[in-house]
């Protein structure tokens, strides 16, 4: 189980709802900024160890840090929530959502973590706001800058190299849904409605009208038997598989569950250009023939194991390069 938000640790009962998926047996991971974590919290987490705890760590200088929450003194109670942690031996991951406000010290913040032989990784992906606004776009960086990371970082672009030629090619399935959201994972928000991933306002299931089993036989189901029905460029498209492109992600930014996000169409294209030997991308143009062509190729592929898009969500960021 994971324990994410905005910030759990706000919860008074935090510790009272991780304590109870504790005693019922769950491995559970916490995401959280750090800065509420105190003296209590890290004892508990010690005595109830957690799988994991993830703290979103925005820059190693308390300029950079506070330029990204705007609340001073977050950068020391973070630090200090770190060092509780360690002490205590509790397993700790750090990561930064990279943003044009501490991109600057990006390397270094990946250098701290590695003195402190904690994991690290980083992520340039910032999603709308739940309500669909825009605003987390105003400090995103570039497609083109993204990139220009991935190649600085010699582990992520040996990964990217490597599954470049494993994931090439269109998706041959025409449900909606192809990625592993309410296969692998699903989401309970606080009120208790359910959806395939945190992301997802399409389709939301209220738990506490009909209770899990509901959710689990019928609804999920029901979601994963939608069919795609645009016919947007994305199913024939060759780097389908490398791109973030999802109907969460559209259905917040356009309103509908097809219309391609053009910053993560822009993303996977750089990336493949980067990282594909001799990819080019396609001008755009009547989407129509090109559909057919997929349809004809889907057939003489039907073996072609399911892709396994990296996810925008934030809840499996491991499936991410
Ligand atoms: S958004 Fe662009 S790169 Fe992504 S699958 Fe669609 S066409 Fe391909």
């Amino acid at each position: 189980m994971l324990l994410t938000g905005g910030e759990p640790l706000l919860r008074p009962d935090f510790l009272e709802v991780y304590a109870h998926a504790k005693k019922a047996g769950m491995l559970v991971t916490l995401f959280t900024n750090g800065t509420l974590v105190s003296a209590e919290v890290a004892d508990y987490l010690a005595e109830w160890p957690a799988r994991k705890v993830e703290i979103t760590l925005h820059g190693v200088t308390r300029e950079t840090f506070e330029s990204v929450t705007r609340v001073a003194g977050s950068y020391d109670r973070c630090m200090r929530g770190i060092e509780l942690l360690l002490e205590r031996g509790i397993p700790l991951n750090l990561k930064t959502t990279v943003t044009t406000l501490n991109k600057h010290e990006l390397w270094a913040t990946k250098e701290y973590a590695e003195r402190l032989g904690v994991e690290y990784r980083f992520d340039g992906l910032l999603i709308p706001r739940l309500n669909g606004s825009r605003a987390p776009y105003s400090v995103r960086l570039a497609p083109e800058e993204l990139v220009g990371l991935d190649l600085q970082d010699q582990e992520r672009s040996q990964a990217l190299e490597k599954v470049f030629p494993q994931l090439w090619g269109p998706q041959l399935e025409d449900v909606l849904y192809v990625c592993g959201a309410g296969k692998r994972s699903f989401h309970i928000d606080p009120t208790g409605r359910l959806s395939l991933c945190i992301m997802n306002r399409a389709h939301m299931f209220d738990l506490r009208e009909r209770g899990f089993g509901a959710a689990w036989h019928e609804f999920i189901p029901a979601v994963h038997s939608l069919k795609s029905e645009g016919a947007v460029k994305c199913r024939t498209c060759p780097i389908v598989s490398l791109c973030g492109q999802c109907p969460s992600w559209s259905y917040l930014e356009h309103g509908d569950l097809e219309t391609p996000v053009e910053y993560l169409c822009s993303l996977a294209n750089r990336r493949a250009e980067a990282f594909g030997p001799g990819y080019q991308e396609e001008e755009s143009e009547d989407e129509t023939p090109h559909l057919q062509e997929a349809v004809c190729e889907a057939d003489a592929h039907e073996s072609q194991a399911q892709r396994g898009a990296p996810c925008a969500s934030g809840v499996s960021k491991s499936d991410r390069v």
